[in-house]
């Protein structure tokens, strides 16, 4: 088995000699638990906070421990009834080869239904957090100009997806790289897209929203967020469900300098967690799968071969190596 340590905290953008690469026995369950061999694991941006010694949401991630987050796998041993060898779960123990969970702890998964990937993705955490950040936390109602950044990633591309499905008057994504603002436009059906690195983003949001925005769902925060807050439409919405263009930040960030906006646009700026919306997760699988299997949406997945790799994985998302979901293939 091989897993991997956080080796030191990282001061700043992450490096390989943050990690640690260990080989290990494999693991043997106790009773109530199965040892999974992982298939797929995620990497997130959000690990990137818990490897701070900062208390969050999430505990950090101790130095000499093994990391962890979303995997699925497959049970190659059990000690409950309920699972049996060659069955598919979801899990919180990635980072690994080989994991021991308890079996209170996973859930199970059907390949045969949606492939392995997508329950870590369009169909998991990062879809969910797009279904509930658009439709619960910025009150999304057709007819809204929507714009999200971030969003050839993940959580964005089905951002932008939803909203367009929903009937939205017109859906404005920014991304970071020229291939990724047409495949924004020309694959997923954005009406508009920029790359944010091409010039300020107030002044290309502004050319891309004549009519400004109603809604923003923030993936990056900084001067995308003062770009947006320009935009905005009165009684515009702000859901803040990332702001990863600051988690390397050595520094406190400038705000956005144009807050006082908020005033006279009556604008409403609210930070969601995905873990508030679980109780939507069913209802969120049973619209969106079949939209996903009939191809009126589409996801992307960017997969890194083997564990040894995971850090590579990982620190290519926080630089945006990845078109939709990053993952790490395991077997
Ligand atoms: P993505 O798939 O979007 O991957 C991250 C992307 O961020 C990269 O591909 C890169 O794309 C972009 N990026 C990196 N640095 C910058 C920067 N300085 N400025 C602008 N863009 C940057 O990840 P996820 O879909 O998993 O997550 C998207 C956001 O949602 C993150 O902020 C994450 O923290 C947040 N999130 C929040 C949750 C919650 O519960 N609140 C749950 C899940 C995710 P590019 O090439 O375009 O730069």
């Amino acid at each position: 088995a091989t897993e991997i340590r956080l080796a030191a905290r990282p001061h700043g953008v992450p490096t390989s000699a943050n990690f640690d690469i260990v080989d290990t026995e494999i693991p043997v369950p106790g009773a109530g638990q199965l040892l999974v061999r992982n298939v797929f694991m995620s990497v997130d941006p959000a690990m990137r906070g818990r490897m701070n010694d900062a208390k969050s949401y999430a505990p950090p991630f101790a130095v000499g421990e093994t990391m962890g987050g979303g995997a699925v796998g497959e049970v190659v041993e059990s000690t409950v009834d309920a699972f049996k060898p060659g069955d598919h779960v979801l899990h919180q123990l990635g980072w690994r080869t080989h994991a021991v969970v308890d079996a209170t702890k996973v859930v199970k998964v059907d390949g045969s239904l949606a492939p392995l990937s997508t329950y870590l993705g369009v169909l998991g955490m990062p879809g969910l957090t797009a279904y509930a950040g658009l439709l619960v936390t910025a009150e999304f109602k057709p007819g809204d100009t929507v714009f999200v950044s971030g969003a050839a990633g993940a959580v964005g591309s089905l951002v932008g997806q939803l909203a367009k499905l929903k009937g939205a008057k017109r859906v404005i994504g920014s991304a970071g790289s020229a291939e990724k603002v047409r495949h924004l436009v020309e694959d997923l059906g954005f009406d508009a897209a920029f790359n944010y690195k091409d010039g300020p983003v107030a002044q290309q949001l502004a050319e891309a929203a004549p009519e400004g925005i109603d809604v923003y769902f923030d993936n990056v925060g900084g001067e995308h967020l003062e770009a947006a807050i320009a935009s905005m439409n009165l009684h515009g919405r702000i859901t803040v469900c990332g702001m990863i263009s600051q988690y390397n930040a050595t520094e406190a960030t400038p705000a956005p300098r144009n807050l006082v906006q908020i005033i006279a646009k009556r604008l409403t700026i609210r930070g969601m967690l995905v873990l508030d919306h679980w109780s939507l997760q069913q209802q969120f699988v049973s619209e969106v799968a079949p939209l996903v299997a009939s191809g009126e949406i589409k996801y992307s997945e960017t997969v890194v071969d083997g564990i040894r790799n995971a850090p590579e994985a990982f620190l290519g998302l926080l630089s945006g190596a990845n078109t939709g979901k990053m993952l790490v293939r395991l077997s």
